[in-house]
């Protein structure tokens, strides 16, 4: 099974990537957090994307391509895979889809007033990649791994508003295209974690 999970940012991809890959059995691909390894482990394409996510803005194309080109030929993913984060502009859905075909595109709708909360209360595990919710989680270390949380630079937000101009901009037309080509399921993400993943097992089931 190859999926793609899109939506706006803070719409709770993660999150639900992580569960539905779990249940799957197939890897899960997050760029975002991809992205975030390189540049805590100052390599030269985390130097390249560090000015772009602090902006709130896109990495170039080129770049994210030839990432996620790598990342799915890796051992990992032979059960499939589900990309969190990519692809995030039509140009990248065109070379997604020249190197594979993938089954359903996962779009999670949540409104649009809603997602300055959820991101501007996001805390991160360095380590694990888990995320939480200072409104549900008040403790200042990771549950699963004990490392102690921290707020993304671009979840500040500054930053946010730009991300969601990005997003509606470049992403949401990947809405349109997944759907034309008969692979989009929407589900609403205005709900409990644990109803939205039901309702996307439900859907991937069916
Ligand atoms: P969110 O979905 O919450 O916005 P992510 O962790 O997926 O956060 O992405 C964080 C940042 O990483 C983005 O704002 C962008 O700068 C960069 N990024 C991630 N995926 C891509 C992509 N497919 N193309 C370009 N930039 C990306
Ligand atoms: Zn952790």
């Amino acid at each position: 099974m190859k999926l793609i999970f899109l939506g706006p940012p803070g719409a709770g991809k993660g999150t639900q990537a992580e569960r539905i890959a779990e249940r799957y059995e197939i890897a899960h691909i997050s760029t975002g957090d991809m992205l975030r390894s390189e540049i805590r482990n100052a390599t030269l394409l985390g130097a390249e994307a560090k000015a772009y996510l602090d902006r709130g803005e896109l990495v170039p194309d080129s770049v994210i391509i030839d990432m996620v080109r790598d990342r799915i030929q890796r051992e990992d993913c032979k059960n499939g895979f589900l990309l969190d984060g990519f692809p995030r502009t039509v140009v990248q859905a065109q070379a997604l889809q020249d190197f594979t075909d993938i089954d359903f595109a996962v779009n999670i709708d949540v409104p649009f007033e809603r997602l300055v909360a959820r991101i501007s209360g996001r805390r991160m595990c360095p380590d694990c990649g888990a995320a939480y919710h200072v409104s549900s989680y008040k403790a200042e270390t990771c549950q699963k791994c004990g490392a102690k949380l921290y707020q993304r630079d671009d979840d500040r937000e500054e930053t946010v508003a730009n991300r969601l101009k990005v997003y509606t901009e470049k992403t949401a037309p990947l809405i349109a295209y997944y759907e034309t080509q008969g692979k989009l399921f929407t589900v609403d993400g205005d709900a409990q974690i644990d109803a939205v993943t039901e309702e996307i097992m439900k859907g991937l089931d069916a």
